[in-house]
């Protein structure tokens, strides 16, 4: 998955670069097949209170520690992008989230996973439950548009702006 991978993750020969449709390969010459790198799939989550405050996470760890966010995280791989979001949110937030809509997916390059990211960003329009941080998250807290900190990554405000500006979906 990373970009400096050395080894075939199939059958652990060392893997080489071969030239493919324009492009430089990871390849095992044992096993004859390209070994091809894919971005990582993360999930995340727009929550507004009956205020219209947004629900943000801060960061317990790396990377972007101490910074707030979107609460998310990575879709694994026995469970659908909803599912992963759902999951996350309950587990950062202790908010049971359901009613999504799809607002967008964004790339955004990650130097801390070496790789890159599709942020796939729903809106949840019913919740329940009580908030509480916990997992991943330090905190976890609603906040007016007009005074959201600094977030810990672009591709997150890039989401907030979408569903603000286009109105997706209307709730
Ligand atoms: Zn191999």
């Amino acid at each position: 998955m990373q970009d400096d991978i050395e080894f075939c993750p199939y059958c652990g020969n060392k893997l080489s670069l071969k030239s493919n449709e324009g492009r430089n390969r990871l390849y095992c010459e044992k096993e004859k097949r390209f070994v091809y790198q894919n971005p990582i799939p993360a999930a995340t989550g727009l929550i507004f209170d009956k205020e219209g405050e947004i629900l943000l996470v801060l960061r317990g760890k790396d990377p972007s520690k101490n910074q707030w966010c979107l609460p998310g995280g990575f879709v694994e791989t026995d469970e659908t992008p909803i599912q992963a979001a759902k999951r996350e949110l309950l587990e950062e937030t202790g908010i049971y989230v359901s009613s999504p809509t799809l607002i967008d997916i964004n790339f955004q390059r990650s130097i801390f996973y070496k790789t890159s990211i599709l942020i796939i960003g729903y809106h949840f329009a019913e919740y329940s439950g009580t908030l509480a941080a916990g997992d991943d998250a330090e905190d976890a807290r609603f906040f007016a548009l007009d005074k959201l900190p600094t977030l810990a990554f672009t591709s997150h405000m890039e989401l907030i702006e979408k569903f603000i500006h286009k109105k997706i979906p209307a709730s």
